[in-house]
């Protein structure tokens, strides 16, 4: 490769590529790097080397025979080290835009460490992430990351954790690892498992979340806990998830649910600060989860445009329309989205027809809209009583009806767009809507906005499909004392200690304060219908823990991924992951998930049955899905 190298390789270097200034004029240093780009221009070689800080602009002339000689040889990602002086450009170059934009390096030796191949899409800084295919960028990660836009999610990220350390050992919280190989834990989703070969047909699954480890911690007087943990779920795959991913969890002892959010807000306040340099105001807003899903037909509702609907289930009660009365006669409700005329202008009937599918996407039988004909009336806003409105379902309106919409839609051209439901279906189908609007409207205009939120009062427990009922967020959370009377008898009116965190319309982060007395956890397990003999041999372990004595307790989990991709401004959670699984959760890079050999198998006791087809998530036709299709020998 290199007879013509000219410098000593294993000089060191003496700056980074993005740190030489105009003061450095005269210096001789040593810089190494990758050539970004390489101009060729006859008499004169320019090479832009690059590093994680930045990059310098080296110059070659053909006098320094043997550096130009190995600098022509140089092509883009070619590993170099170049010895030189630092001198100002000439006037006219000088980029003040970019740090290094004024000097250049002369170089007088250039040293080749590295040849490449030619990589397979530029990695160049001014290449945008959108122009080259994903699946390329996850498949040459480590190529993607030389791309300073690749890589700043992550260094910000570390910003993030190293502020979360900082503030949380202040605080006397102890970071303590727990195990990734353990027993099932409920957070709602499917377990990934991991074959024992010690015991063949017996698996451990991968934590969901350390949520019993965390519990246990306290009952082991730890008193503070924090840990960055890696949580694993087998989960349906969306463009803000990974099946592994990263949680900031906490677990504090005798606490209250004050002392847990507003310990919260000021841990929060001072990663965003030390990460990003943006103040977050604190106390956050706080809306109960009934208000939340009422107003912005949400639990993570996205508070940095208006836009609320309204619930118009009163005036449909008996009504003529088949479709609004018989979901209000089922118990359910009408919610009310109401644009005033000048926004609702741009809406054409092939918008509203994109709505209401996006609206039936988000389980909505259909999306009912009136556009407001006329004033009416006296010819105020005010008077209703002459209003008429256009629409499909203008003719099913009884005049009664049309007047008390005519109170949301005051100005000739409002628009009232309305799902009828059961009532979380009405709200979070239009909600969906709300959120679409949003975006096609451009509602959200400060793209800075730091919206934090709690939202609180969530009921402890919701029903499933099939009618029983389950946890809201998982069977550990502590019901309202108050209400635990009702657990037997109206388990859907029991109240949690629970709360979320929400940013700008996402989820970053959920808690509770826990179950700490036996008794209690096992009327939970109850309620959640275990048997007495299931819980036991399900959890059994951490009952026999509540029985020793836990301190009254409770903490909370971020979403690290979720929060760094918000506080970094990038489209998906796979931006702030050095080496993410794709969409559809393979690794394009190592080609994982993969079938095990016949003798791997063996030794884990496991056959693969005959016939079944391993979709891998890669794009490689020799991956397989693992765990999950394997029968147990
Ligand atoms: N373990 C919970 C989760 O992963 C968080 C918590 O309750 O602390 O969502």
């Amino acid at each position: 490769m290199s007879g013509t190298a000219v410098t000593d390789a294993t000089r060191k270097r003496t700056h980074r590529c993005g740190e030489l200034r105009a003061a450095d004029a005269g210096a001789t240093v040593v810089l190494q790097g990758w050539v970004n780009r390489r101009r060729d221009l006859g008499g004169l070689v320019f090479m832009d080397v690059r590093d994680r800080t930045g990059m310098t602009q080296v110059v070659i002339e053909p006098e320094s025979a043997a550096a130009f000689a190995a600098a022509s040889e140089c092509r883009s990602e070619y590993v170099v080290s170049v010895t030189g002086t630092v001198r100002l450009r000439p006037e006219g170059q000088r980029l003040a835009t970019s740090g290094t934009g004024t000097v250049e390096v002369l170089a007088d030796g250039v040293d080749i460490l590295a040849t490449s191949k030619t990589p397979p899409f530029l990695v160049d800084g001014s290449i945008d992430a959108d122009d080259v295919n994903e699946e390329l960028r996850l498949r040459y990660r480590y190529l993607d990351l030389r791309r300073p836009a690749a890589l700043e999610p992550l260094l910000l990220r570390h910003r993030v954790t190293k502020a979360i350390w900082d503030f949380l050992d202040g605080r006397g919280f102890v970071q303590v690892e727990t195990p990734l190989l353990t027993l099932s834990t409920p957070e709602g989703a499917r377990d990934f498992v991991v074959p024992a070969r010690a015991e063949a047909g017996s698996f451990y699954a991968l934590p969901q979340s350390p949520q019993l480890f965390k519990q246990m911690l306290m009952m082991s007087g730890v008193d503070r806990y924090f840990q960055v943990a890696r949580c694993f779920r087998d989960e349906d795959l969306r463009a803000d998830r990974q099946p592994d991913f990263t949680q900031l969890d906490i677990e504090m002892s005798f606490v209250d649910q004050e002392d847990i959010l507003s310990l919260n807000e000021e841990l929060m306040a001072h990663v965003v600060a030390a990460a990003t340099g943006a103040s977050v105001p604190a106390p956050f807003e706080r809306l109960s989860y009934r208000d939340a899903m009422d107003r912005f037909g949400s639990d993570k509702p996205d508070l940095r445009f208006g836009l609320e609907l309204a619930d118009v289930t009163d005036t449909f009660a008996g009504s003529d329309f088949r479709g609004f009365a018989s979901a209000v006669a089922a118990g359910g409700a009408v919610k009310l989205l109401h644009l005033d005329a000048d926004t609702a202008a741009g809406i054409s009937r092939k918008v509203l027809d994109e709505l209401e599918s996006h609206a039936k996407r988000h389980g909505a039988g259909g999306l009912a809209w009136l556009r407001r004909a006329e004033d009416g009336g006296d010819g105020t806003a005010a008077d209703a009583s002459g209003a008429t409105f256009s629409g499909p379902v203008a003719k099913f309106m009884s005049q009664q009806e049309t007047q008390a919409l005519a109170r949301h839609a005051t100005r000739q051209g409002d628009l009232l767009l309305m799902v009828a439901a059961a009532w979380p279906t009405a709200c979070t189908a239009l909600g969906a809507v709300r959120l679409e609007l949003a975006r096609r409207l451009g509602l959200v205009t400060d793209p800075d906005e730091l919206r934090f939120l709690w939202v609180v009062d969530f009921p402890l427990l919701e029903r499933a499909d099939d009618g029983s009922f389950t946890y809201m967020h998982h069977p550990f959370t502590r019901p309202v004392d108050a209400d635990l009377p009702l657990l037997d008898s109206d388990p859907g009116a029991v109240r949690a200690h629970a709360y979320d965190l929400v940013l700008n319309g996402n989820e970053v982060g959920g808690g509770s304060l826990r179950i700490h007395r036996l008794d209690v956890q096992q009327r939970m397990f109850k309620a959640l219908g275990f048997t007495e003999a299931a819980a036991r041999e399900r959890f059994g372990f951490f009952l026999d823990a509540l029985a020793f004595g836990a301190p009254p307790h409770g903490g909370i989990a971020w979403g690290l991924d979720r929060l760094v991709m918000l506080l970094a401004k990038v489209d998906s959670i796979r931006d702030t992951i050095a080496f993410p699984k794709n969409q559809r959760g393979g690794d394009p890079l190592t080609g994982a998930p993969s079938r095990l050999d016949p003798a791997q198998l063996a030794d884990l006791g496991l056959s693969v049955r005959a016939g079944d087809t391993l979709g891998g998530g890669t794009s490689g036709g020799d991956t397989a899905a693992g765990g999950e299709r394997s029968d147990g020998a």
